[in-house]
């Protein structure tokens, strides 16, 4: 097989389709390797079908607590079909307009193929054999379905194949207690479908601060089944499933039925199908392709972004890493990755957001701080808007006033834990911009303000309301 001679080798079409598109805006050769749908698993299979589920579930729930504020209302129907028509309209010509794109840009290899590595700087894809200088592999994860006997044969959903349902199940057994079970979830429980989680975590979302993942439990509790510190031992096929789930501290047996089951326990690499010691690249144990600072594998020239490096999993993180490896491919001075302000929003019911690290990681890295909480309904606006649970809370260097992390939950987390975003990449990364500014009034970013302006030695603070009880 002749081999074929490029610039630079793309593997895969979410955000290596960045790299791809700038390498071809500057005229490069290049070939790129799509194995699945046209860009990747964000616009297909993440976050944008998801979000467009999660909405009108947050409308939903607003519709249900209304009344608190003097709205009688009710839904009269939510209405799958136009949420599913919604969906598919935003996503299709999406993905077939790049594919087009793709294909009618002659100047570029698009094959639509697993690429495996046959030598060093050299995959075979479609048949033909391709050599390059310089490779960035962005090849994503899947879902690990975990080996519980009767599961395969009962049948079962992942997050790639449950936006294709066509109608909503009158019940839905989640396993996994993470956020996508709880985005889900709360979708599901929204439109009618009684839903059950079975999370094998005594905690749900359990990289969250504990006093969030306590909220979240508590009110998803008031729509949802939850289970956790649960294990599913078996399932049981027939037209409505069982699960036989284990208390895993008691070893009670429990067992909860659906007519569906959605898997959501974890993830697996994607880099299984490159065949990396082929190409002398290195993984980890766990089969993430391993990376430096710059996210250069040990192969020069050859780097792994996105999910495949299995870090912090989120389209914002792969976005960023396309940007730091483009750079890097062919600066003189390498960007090292800065990971010190990595925000990530769960958009469940309630909504969850944070930034940097949790206090358990402050404690651990032996920094001094200061904690700082507020709630919702302690700022005029939360009060207006009957947010009874929702809060805020930051934690801050001693020594030098830097933000190093917070957590909110409650409405509109995202939006308000961004700006801390901007300010732990701005100038000192302290807080103390944010104590100069107006904040206006009364709108909730008062409740993100009020937090910093609450901030105590954590030796004397305790936060009444939502204490993890640790
Ligand atoms: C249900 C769900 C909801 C999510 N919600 C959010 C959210 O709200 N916000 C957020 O930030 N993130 C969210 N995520 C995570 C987000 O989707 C991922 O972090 C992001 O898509 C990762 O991008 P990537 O480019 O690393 O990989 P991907 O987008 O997965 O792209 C990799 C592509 O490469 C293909 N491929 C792999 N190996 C090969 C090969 N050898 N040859 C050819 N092709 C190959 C794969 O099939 C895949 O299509 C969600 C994920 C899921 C599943």
């Amino acid at each position: 097989m002749a081999v074929e001679e490029f610039d630079l080798l793309v593997v895969g079409t979410g955000a290596g389709l960045n790299v791809a598109s700038r390498a071809r805006s500057k005229g490069m050769r290049v070939a790129l390797f799509e194995n699945s749908l046209m860009g990747g698993t964000c616009l297909n299979k993440g976050c944008i079908p998801s979000k467009i589920l999660t909405y009108p579930a947050e409308v939903v729930r607003l519709i249900q607590k209304s009344a608190d504020v003097g709205i009688q209302a009710k839904v009269e129907k939510a209405d799958f079909d136009l949420v599913r028509e919604r969906m598919w309209r935003l996503i299709v010509p999406d993905r077939e307009g790049m594919e087009k794109a793709a294909n009618a840009d002659q100047e570029m290899a698009f094959v639509r193929d697993t690429a495996k590595f046959t030598a060093p700087y050299t995959l075979a894809a479609g048949g033909r054999s391709f050599h390059a200088p310089r490779i960035v592999l962005a090849c994503g994860v899947r879902t690990d379905v975990p080996p519980i006997p009767g599961l395969e044969a009962a049948g079962y959903y992942t997050s790639e194949s449950i936006f294709d349902i066509q109608k909503l199940p009158s019940s839905i057994v989640i396993i996994g207690g993470g956020y996508k079970a709880m985005e889900f979830g709360h979708f599901f429980s929204a439109f009618g479908t009684k839903v059950t989680i079975v999370g094998r975590n005594p905690m749900l979302l359990p990289h969250e601060e504990p006093e969030v993942s306590d909220l979240v439990y508590e009110i998803a509790r008031s729509y949802m089944q939850v289970m956790v510190n649960a294990e599913v031992v078996e399932v049981k096929g027939g037209p409505e499933k069982t699960m036989v789930c284990r208390d895993r501290t008691t070893g009670a047996i429990t067992e909860v039925k659906g007519e569906v089951l959605l898997v959501a326990t974890g993830v697996r690499s994607n880099a299984d199908w490159l065949d990396l010691p082929k190409g002398n690249i290195r993984a980890d144990a766990k089969g993430y392709i391993m990376v430096d600072k710059h996210l250069e594998t040990n192969a020069p020239g050859v780097y792994a972004m996105g999910d495949v490096i299995g870090r912090t999993m989120f389209r914002h993180t792969a976005n960023y890493h396309s940007g730091l490896v483009w750079h890097n491919l062919f600066a003189k001075d390498k960007a090292d990755v800065d990971e010190h302000a990595v925000p990530h929003a769960v958009f469940t019911y309630p909504e969850v957001a944070s930034v940097g690290l949790t206090e358990a990681e402050v404690q651990e890295n032996k920094i001094r701080y200061f904690v700082g909480y507020s709630n919702y309904l302690d700022c005029a606006k939360g009060y207006a808007m009957a947010e009874s649970d929702g809060f805020v809370k930051v934690l801050v260097a001693a020594e030098n006033l830097k933000i190093l992390g917070a957590s909110i939950v409650g409405p509109h987390a995202a939006i308000l834990v961004q700006p801390l975003v901007y300010l732990m990449n701005a100038g000192d990364g302290s807080y103390v911009p944010m104590a100069r500014s107006q904040v206006i009034h009364p709108a909730l970013s008062e409740c993100v303000a009020n937090a910093f302006g609450n901030l105590s030695d954590p030796a004397h603070h305790h936060h009444e309301d939502h204490s993890s009880g640790a």
